[in-house]
């Protein structure tokens, strides 16, 4: 393609993706992708500066102003920042300030608050006009609006004229809150906090805005030597006049310092109760900042560090099949590798048909990808507009990828299944689940060595670890005489094990390890497990019907009570000899639920969380409104922050101790 062509091609797209997101409020790619076209269009003029022209989106601000407001316009342009998203790309950034300067001046490093950047005049000390920032030039006239909001003070502590400048931004929980009310009744969601802040103050009504419960940090002021002398003093004033200023900036000297400040923000950001998508580093002295200047669209005296971003477009390269150890096949997107959230990303599931069809993907289409609960990589929608027509349809696949069996898929049922009990996928699967630390807790059977006894016809099913004798496991690639005697004691070992390990380990569809706790508590002997009917298995708490029927469907096979049986032969424990938790009626923590987060060190929250249970309480991983208590140990972050915000009792490590020891 004609470099000139492309030009054209990246201002299209970047003006239309800049109207949906600055007048539209609606962008409908996450911000990495508009960053990625608008830095490719940058390089482009700046090596072919004859292409470069004054309406390039590289060259102007926001977005037009909408016509159903009274138009402002600016005596100073509202502009943007520069934008650096590396720590070499900020080092150079300060050498080139240094080099403009001379020396190397003091700068103040800030939060970039993720809202909407509004000008407040103030004259005699009351506010008179708030606009929005529209195209830079002329914005909108949303004074009705700002003044909903509390922490924008309509009076200030004394009587002064001047320009205040600051982002209008909607705190975390007012934003959950609202699309929460938003699903109930049916009406679209917005995509995040800032867009939801800027449809909120673009409202003919006022009262919609009220309701919002928006919040306001002023970031500074627009040119008042004669009150102030630099930015960071023009903060503690206006913070004195009774503005709101986040108390988080700090002044800094050099490159390193301002980096330290960033690697702060990056793990602190997510216990803050309001988004930030960077932060903002200024030369501090205003009669430096004179001396930088501007560009056409932004200051040279300040810059935007923008954290690694959390949404990504990718392409879907391939889609392959696998199958777990209850038969459940799962697909499993690949992409072109790409960087999420600080790390690479190559693979994430695409669960079942059903979400394949919901987000209508393809193999090649461009998705959007985010990183659930910043560890899952998680397909979030594909980019129809962006489709060349050469993508192809995702086939889920009617046979087993491993056994070649027909996959059935019940009613009701989202999973394709293999139920082919021979399958050698879910066989391995199976293999794997049995000896892991939670079931059956057998070490030094790993992945590899499964695979070789497997592979080596040694092993059919899990009753015939058991039957492994020294030499069958001496002629296994790599094991030695250690080895295999460690090997086998573990194996031994594992016989001793207490029935709800045993019934864990089975694998049994749904069964997780605790209601394995709950059954064996229950019943005892594996055996009265077996003959248990679904009114007795869900006569327990926390056993639901679908995992009782679960469990009578799998015991009616007679393969498995044969395994059973075999496994008893070999010498397992199916016995219950766990400790019974006392009943729950009048122990301490009864009828209360826990969540336990951050570190302890006194013993690990797997531990505290057993103890706590055995004075009664259900723990469970996450707080929400039906959580009682939450024990929080160093570095507690978001749980915290969402227990405290919705009035939980908390706890940290040492109140905790003091209560086990009192109830031992
Ligand atoms: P910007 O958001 O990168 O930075 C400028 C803005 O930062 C200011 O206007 C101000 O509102 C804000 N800000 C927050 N805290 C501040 C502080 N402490 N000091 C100074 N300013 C502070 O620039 P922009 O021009 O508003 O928007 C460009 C960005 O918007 C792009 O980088 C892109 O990520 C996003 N965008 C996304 C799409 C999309 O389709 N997803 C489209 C257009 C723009």
């Amino acid at each position: 393609m004609e470099m000139a062509e492309r030009v054209e091609e990246l201002r299209q797209t970047l003006n239309q993706y800049g109207y949906e997101y600055y007048v539209l409020d609606r962008p409908s790619v996450p911000d990495s992708e508009y960053d990625r076209l608008m830095n490719e269009l940058i390089q482009i003029e700046t090596d072919y500066p004859e292409l470069r022209t004054p309406d390039s989106p590289t060259q102007r601000v926001g977005g037009a102003p909408l016509d159903a407001f009274v138009k402002v316009t600016h005596d100073t342009p509202m502009l943007s920042l520069g934008n650096v998203f590396s720590k070499e790309e900020l080092v150079e950034w300060v050498e080139r300030i240094e080099k403009d300067l001379g020396y190397t001046p003091t700068f103040v490093a800030e939060l970039k608050f993720d809202g909407l950047a509004v000008s407040l005049k103030y004259e005699n000390g009351r506010l008179v006009r708030g606009a929005t920032r529209g195209d830079g030039t002329t914005g909108e006239d949303i004074t009705q609006n700002l003044k909903t909001i509390r922490s924008i003070p309509l009076r200030l502590n004394e009587d002064v004229t001047f320009e205040v400048r600051g982002e209008a931004y909607m705190p975390k929980r007012s934003f959950e809150q609202l699309n929460d009310e938003r699903e109930r009744i049916g009406e679209p969601l917005f995509a995040n906090p800032r867009n939801a802040a800027a449809g909120s103050l673009r409202q003919l009504d006022s009262k919609i805005a009220a309701s919002r419960n928006l919040a306001f940090f002023a970031y500074g002021l627009v040119s008042q030597d004669d009150l102030v002398a630099s930015h960071d003093e023009s903060l503690d004033y206006l913070k004195r006049l009774g503005v709101a200023v986040s108390g988080d900036y700090t002044t800094c000297q050099t490159a390193d310092e301002l980096w330290d400040y960033i690697e702060t923000y990056v793990t602190k950001r997510s216990d803050l109760p309001y988004e930030i998508d960077g932060i903002v580093i200024k030369v501090a002295g205003y009669e430096e900042q004179e001396q930088l200047g501007f560009t056409a669209k932004s200051p040279r005296w300040a810059v935007a560090y923008k954290f690694p971003a959390e949404e990504v477009v990718t392409t879907i390269e391939d889609v392959d099949f696998s199958v777990g150890r209850t038969g459940k096949v799962t697909p499993r997107a690949r992409f072109a590798p790409v960087s999420v959230a600080g790390s690479t990303v190559t693979y994430a599931t695409l669960h079942n048909e059903d979400f394949i069809k919901e987000k209508d993907l393809h193999i090649g289409d461009r998705v959007v990808i985010k990183k659930a609960g910043d560890v899952i990589p998680a397909v979030v929608s594909a980019l129809a507009s962006e489709r060349s027509g050469e993508e192809r349809v995702i086939e889920f696949p009617t046979h087993c990828p491993a056994c070649g069996s027909e996959l059935i898929r019940l009613e009701g049922e989202a999973d394709h299944r293999c139920v082919n009990p021979e399958c050698p996928a879910q066989l391995l699967e199976g293999l794997i689940h049995f000896v892991s630390r939670q079931a059956m807790n057998i070490d030094g059977l790993g992945e590899k060595v499964i695979t070789q006894l497997h592979e080596a016809g040694l092993v059919h099913n899990v009753a015939d670890l058991y039957r492994l004798d020294r030499d069958d496991l001496l002629g296994l690639e790599r094991m030695g005489e250690t080895s295999v005697t460690n090997l086998l004691s573990a194996i031994e070992q594992s016989k001793q094990n207490s029935l709800e390990r045993v019934l864990f380990a089975l694998g049994i569809r749904l069964v997780g390890q605790k209601a394995a706790s709950l059954i064996a508590e229950r019943f005892e002997t594996m055996d009265a497990i077996i003959a248990a009917t679904v009114e007795e298995l869900t006569s327990i708490d926390g056993i639901g019907t679908k995992m009782a029927e679960s469990i009578v469907l799998y015991f009616e096979k007679p393969e498995a009570r044969e395994l059973v049986k075999e496994l008893a032969e070999s010498g397992v424990n199916l016995s219950f000899k766990g400790m019974k938790r006392p009943t729950t009626e009048g122990a301490p923590l009864s009828g209360k639920t826990v969540v336990l987060t951050g570190k302890l060190h006194e013993m690990t929250r797997g531990e505290a969380g057993k103890q706590l249970e055995l004075l009664g309480a259900s723990v469970t991983g996450s707080v929400s409104k039906n959580t009682d208590l939450l024990v929080a140990g160093e570095k507690a972050g978001s749980k915290l922050a969402k227990a405290e915000s919705l009035g939980i009792e908390v706890w940290d490590e040492a109140k905790l101790l003091d209560f086990l020891k009192e109830h031992a």
